[in-house]
């Protein structure tokens, strides 16, 4: 048989290796920042046009290329940065591979302008799909300016498959944030479409962390600092009480590189445990040096995954630090304990506490009574408390739902009145008739999770959240479409400081917000202020609202407003749904029964799980055989 196996001719082998090194706009942003840094710069702009895809440039004061240089860089392999395997083991510098501008080249047209301090003139190439086009002499400053254009211009397939300018742009603020983030005594500019995002001088850590996130920032952080003979730790953690729904603001940094380690962040969390919910995430931004001998970068191609030798180790040590850190800080002692002996224990035990509520069929018994008290009590005290977002039960919610359904005028505000035998539960699950309802219908809550409910057949186990998430997702997508929402006038505006990123998102979805009853005041850099909420949002809650709406959002939103009032109605209705563990009393149990099969949808939730499971009598039956 013949040779069959041929060499790739080099441009081909780029487009390869481009598809490992360049995913998305953000990650040539992330080269590019990188090199520059690599090239000693003390000030870098980022100038973006269209999320990336028109324009990603980078103009760094570094130390420049010679001709040859500059020529040789866009080669596969091609590295100044190590000259022998043995120089991995004892990496300073952020790249070593020499592949990024060889891939960036092979999948967009690069102009390349650079000079070194002891030239007079500089030089200039284009360079477009792996081939040279010009090369010329320049004047140019010390320094190199690299423009990306037309980011997969020769890979259709690539380039649709990008997201949003929006998204992609989000996506290139993250990194920014990280290479900013790992390197404050750099001067940075970024600008996109024109205008200026961030203005970030050179600094120390904390001044740098509050440039980029906001003054409200400042007051947050809590120094870290440590030092032993594996590692070195400095930076900060977010006191307890600022943790979010969203993992937003989570940083580490090893060597001044940014890195995602789950084991480390497990180390934090670990730290952090009994002061935060479940499902809260803490701030942290933490910088390690250690020996780069004792670590492996090399693992990932785009170099954000980290292999250390001693792990376990580390994970102590980084506990045992802030841990530390939080004390001596006397972040804890904030919390109020004392007057709540039921949050004593971590939060995870709080569950299994639960006085189960009696199942009883005598009507007039109420065996929540005692337990509403309970979980009034465990509410928040003062507002210093980390846990003013805890979720209360909330009659008040309850009635503006329950008043909210579209047959609100026969039933009056009268709870009496309710029934289930009202026009609207004739959904399949009834037999087809509401006179297979069994009108004497008692409905009860099983371990604060279920509600049990009884039909003709046999009987109905609903899931109380999923059931609630339904019922306002529709409520919600139904006041969008319908333009229709209802809003409660504030009398003291809410006032909610957000990072630049979160404000560009929430300028995407305020006319959405609007139309669901959010009213909206001044706009400005980091604070917005809101004048009205819906009905059914309670004003202590809007706040853990808006940071979960931010952090669903912040993947998710597209240009499409219908599929961002579907994002935005997920996002709500998640977040002011009752959860496992809430109390519902028995209005409430028949109200959310009522509206759930008054839905369009009743059977799954709006994240597609099942609402309820029915037991008819013959399964009861066939348990008694
Ligand atoms: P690597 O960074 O892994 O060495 P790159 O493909 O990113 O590989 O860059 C190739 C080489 O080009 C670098 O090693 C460096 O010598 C040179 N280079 C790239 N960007 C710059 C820059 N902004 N300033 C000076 N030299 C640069
Ligand atoms: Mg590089």
């Amino acid at each position: 048989m013949a040779d069959i196996i041929k060499l790739l001719p080099d441009h081909v082998a780029n487009q390869i290796a481009a598809g490992e090194v360049v995913q998305r706009p953000a990650s040539v942003v992330k080269e590019l920042l990188e090199n520059a840094i690599d090239a000693g710069a003390t000030a870098i702009k980022l100038i973006i046009k269209d999320g990336g895809k028109s324009l990603i440039q980078v103009v760094d004061n570094g130390v420049g290329m010679s001709a040859t240089d500059a020529r040789l860089s866009f080669e596969r392999h091609a590295t100044s940065k190590i000259k022998s395997a043995e120089d991995l083991f004892n990496l300073n510098t952020k790249g070593f591979r020499g592949e990024a501008l060889a891939s960036i080249a092979a999948i967009a047209r690069v102009d390349l302008q650079t000079k070194t301090a002891d030239e007079e003139i500089g030089t200039a190439i284009q360079i477009e799909g792996s081939e040279i086009k010009s090369q010329e002499v320049v004047v140019t400053p010390q320094g190199t300016s690299l423009a990306v254009k037309h980011l997969f211009f020769n890979i259709p397939a690539r380039r649709n498959f990008l997201k949003s300018d929006s998204v992609e742009l989000r996506h290139i603020t993250d990194e920014f944030h990280r290479v900013a983030l790992a390197h404050p005594s750099i001067a940075f500019n970024y600008y996109n479409n024109g205008s200026e995002l961030f203005n970030l001088p050179q600094s120390n850590f904390r001044q740098r962390i509050v440039n980029i996130f906001g003054k409200k920032a400042n007051e947050k952080l809590v120094p870290v600092e440590e030092e032993t003979q594996v590692v070195k730790v400095s930076g900060f953690i977010c006191k307890s009480e600022f943790a979010k729904k969203s993992r937003g603001e989570q940083y580490f940094f090893v060597n001044n590189r940014f890195i995602k380690s789950h084991y480390l962040h497990y180390a934090v969390l670990a730290a952090f445990e009994g002061l935060i919910k479940p499902g809260m995430h803490p701030g942290y931004f933490l910088n390690l040096e250690v020996d780069p001998s004792s670590i492996d970068i090399n693992i990932h191609p785009t170099k954000t995954e980290i292999k250390f030798d001693d792990e376990q180790t580390l994970y102590a040590i980084l506990r045992s630090t802030i841990k530390h850190s939080l004390g001596q800080f006397n972040v804890a002692p904030t919390l109020d304990f004392e007057h709540d002996s039921n949050l004593q224990t971590p939060y995870g035990y709080k569950d299994k506490n639960a006085v189960l509520p009696k199942v009883t069929v005598d009507s007039t018994f109420n065996p929540f009574a005692e337990e509403t008290k309970v979980a009034s009590r465990s509410s928040p005290k003062s507002s210093t408390s980390s846990f003013s977002s805890y979720k209360k039960p909330s009659t008040q919610s309850w009635e503006s739902l329950y008043v909210e359904t579209p047959s609100r005028e026969d039933r009056s505000s009268d709870f009496g009145n309710l029934s289930f035998e009202s026009e609207v539960s004739t959904k399949s699950i009834f037999d087809g008739s509401d006179d297979d309802l069994d009108t004497a219908a008692i409905t009860f809550q099983l371990k604060r999770k279920y509600i049990v409910t009884t039909i003709k057949s046999g009987m109905v186990v609903i899931d109380q959240g999923r059931a609630h998430q339904r019922v306002l997702y529709e409520k919600f997508l139904k006041t969008v479409t319908l333009n229709e929402g209802l809003s409660q006038q504030l009398l003291f505006p809410i006032q909610l400081s957000f990072s630049l990123s979160e404000i560009d998102i929430l300028n995407e979805i305020k006319d959405n917000l609007t139309t669901m009853g959010f009213v909206f005041g001044e706009i400005s850099e980091s604070v917005v202020e809101i004048n009205g909420i819906p009905p059914m949002v309670a004003e202590a809650e809007v706040g853990s609202i808006f940071d979960e709406l931010m952090a669903d959002c912040q993947q998710n939103v597209g240009a499409d407003g219908f599929s961002q009032a579907d994002v935005l109605s997920k996002a709500l209705c998640k977040s002011l749904a009752v959860k496992t563990g809430d109390v519902l009393d028995k209005l409430s149990q028949a109200a959310l029964v009522n509206d759930l099969f008054a839905c369009t949808e009743s059977m799954v939730s709006p994240f597609n799980r099942p609402i309820y499971v029915t037991i008819t009598e013959n399964d009861i039956d066939k348990k008694f055989i």
